[in-house]
């Protein structure tokens, strides 16, 4: 399987964390074979004086797409996530984060997208092609 994961961070060394989250994927989800560089951006449908700093990267791993979200959520929480955005209205309410993980979009062994709309994990992602800190890195690995 091949996933191509966004990951942002707002507060704290956000470069630091993004690449302990990234070797910690590479540790605990499989082997990470792109990398993009460093992506600077104002904060996405909410208000704050913390700057984003993202990157996405694509990892090969015999994973399941739920594995790997129960793997980047306890990487989040290692790298200190503690609140999640609140989801309210149906609307989600968005916070400073020192680290947040995103699963964009996921292939199987047959180059095949997999497609799921479970609130749990939507991929691909329902947003990723309105967010530029998404699509730029992730066209710099080859996966957009
Ligand atoms: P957000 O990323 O929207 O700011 P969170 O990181 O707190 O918010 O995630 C909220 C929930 O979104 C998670 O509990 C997770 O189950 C769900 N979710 C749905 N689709 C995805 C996806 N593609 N990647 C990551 N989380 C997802
Ligand atoms: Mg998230």
């Amino acid at each position: 399987m091949r996933y191509y994961l966004s990951l942002g961070s707002n507060l704290g060394n956000r470069e630091q964390t993004l690449q302990e989250a990234v070797q910690r994927i590479g540790q605990q989800i499989g082997t990470v074979t792109r990398c993009s560089s460093f992506f600077y951006s104002e904060p996405w449908g909410f208000e704050s004086e913390h700057p984003f700093c993202n990157l996405c990267c694509e990892v090969e791993t015999s994973m399941a797409p739920m594995e790997v979200l129960t793997a980047t959520q306890a990487i989040e929480r290692e790298l200190g996530r503690i609140r999640k955005s609140k989801i309210e209205n149906r609307k989600s309410i968005y916070s400073d984060r020192p680290i947040d993980i995103d699963i964009i979009r996921a292939f199987d062994d047959q180059q095949k997208e997999i497609v799921s709309n479970d609130p749990l994990l939507t991929i691909p992602h329902p947003l990723y092609k309105q967010r530029d800190f998404v699509v730029i890195p992730l066209r710099e690995i080859g996966g957009e």
